[in-house]
């Protein structure tokens, strides 16, 4: 039974995209919030309720995926029924018997405008206290997230093609296929508690990192939750929120590229020869804050006289920079996309625009005390 092997595996893999739409289906807009557009709504105008009802249909068209199969299967005669008729109906009858649950359940939740929904009770929990209406309460507190969310300021950092987070002046949102968790910035407490790197391309060895942030609230009947991100959006995220984030002590942020380059030619610096400089040293140009420490002094040999425009050319310029604000504008001049290139590349004086490599650049010893 080939054509029933093939069947399932088309399947499987419709299912897969279906429930973890690869980036060609979202860009071509083949996922189910997509489809299901016009009945969903709007996310900036009413983002609590358009998550009440993305979920639900979401939840609903999961839940038919099984009996789709089923379906297929009887539509296409791809095996014959008669043979295995007892375990085919309890089959059966299994994929009917999900949508029907899962539409039954959906209706209760709709109940009382969808007061008894997992997203509507996640918001109870925020609601003051005092009014035991709980639709008026939960559309309260949705009413707020909406108008901050509908706000341009906010920040959204997606996590995965299926869950992001939304940060608004007051809320922490995380937002999942099936529900939404929120955390009241005021009394939200954030825990870096794990990290995990993962090679990029083996090619250039470069990293990235993901951390995991804890967002517990102080909230009575508030469920603590996680958000994982790549360090490069931490700081984003840290910056919107008011509250301080912890990281625990063994969890260790990547450096950049950048960092880890300034650390290396700090280091080559260190063990050039350095210049004598007999007058006084200003304050470096760049960051006018260090006073100016490096001179470029050509020390490479290679190519000396050959006259090729290649070669490292002598900078007559005084000493007007520290040495981290030679090593950004070194990298600065560099290709972005070919790290390993990077130590062994040129750049050009920043005023004069002579030619030098890490080689000529020299610490500066003061003669004068
Ligand atoms: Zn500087
Ligand atoms: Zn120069
Ligand atoms: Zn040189």
């Amino acid at each position: 039974m080939p054509s029933f092997f093939f069947y399932t595996l088309f399947y499987v893999l419709i299912s897969g995209c279906i429930v973890y739409p690869p980036t060609e289906f979202v860009t071509a807009g083949l996922t189910i919030k997509d489809i299901f557009s016009s009945w969903i709504g709007s996310e900036d105008k009413s983002f609590v309720q358009y998550h009440i009802r993305r979920s639900v249909i979401t939840l609903f068209v999961h839940s038919a995926l099984p009996f789709g199969y089923g379906y297929g299967l009887i539509l296409f005669e791809h095996i014959n029924i008669s043979n295995y008729f007892t375990l085919w109906s309890i089959f059966m009858v299994s994929t009917v018997l999900i949508p029907i649950y899962t539409l039954y359940k959906i209706w209760d939740w709709s109940k009382d405008n969808w007061s008894e929904h997992p997203i509507a009770k996640n918001l109870v929990i925020y609601c003051n206290s005092g009014n035991n209406n709980t639709t008026a309460q939960w559309s309260t507190v949705a009413s707020d997230i909406n108008s901050e969310y509908e706000r341009p300021d906010k920040i959204i950092i997606p996590t995965s093609s299926i869950s992001f987070v939304a940060v608004t002046d007051n809320w922490i949102i995380k937002v999942l296929p099936y529900t939404v968790n929120i955390a009241h910035q005021s009394d939200a407490v954030l825990i870096v508690n794990k990290s995990d790197t993962h090679e990029m391309s083996p090619m250039t060895g470069r990293e990235i990192q993901f951390i995991n942030i804890e967002v517990k609230s102080s909230r009575a009947g508030a469920k603590p939750f996680d958000i994982r991100l790549n360090v490069f959006h931490f700081k984003k995220l840290q910056d919107k929120v008011s509250r301080p984030i912890t990281i625990l002590q063994n969890i260790k942020f990547q450096k950049s590229l950048l960092d880890k380059f300034i650390d290396n030619f700090k280091e080559q610096v260190q063990e050039n020869p350095y210049y004598e400089f007999t007058e006084e040293l200003e304050q470096c140009i760049g960051c006018m804050q260090a006073s100016s420490n490096v001179k470029l002094n050509r020390q490479c040999t290679s190519g000396i006289g050959t006259g090729n425009p290649e070669d490292c050319m002598v900078c007559y310029c005084r000493p007007m920079w520290c040495i981290d604000c030679m090593a950004k504008w070194f990298a600065s001049k560099q290709d972005e996309d070919a790290p390993e290139t990077w130590f062994s590349s040129k750049c050009t004086c920043p005023v004069c625009r002579a030619r030098f490599c890490i080689l000529d650049v020299c610490l500066i010893r003061s003669a004068q005390m």
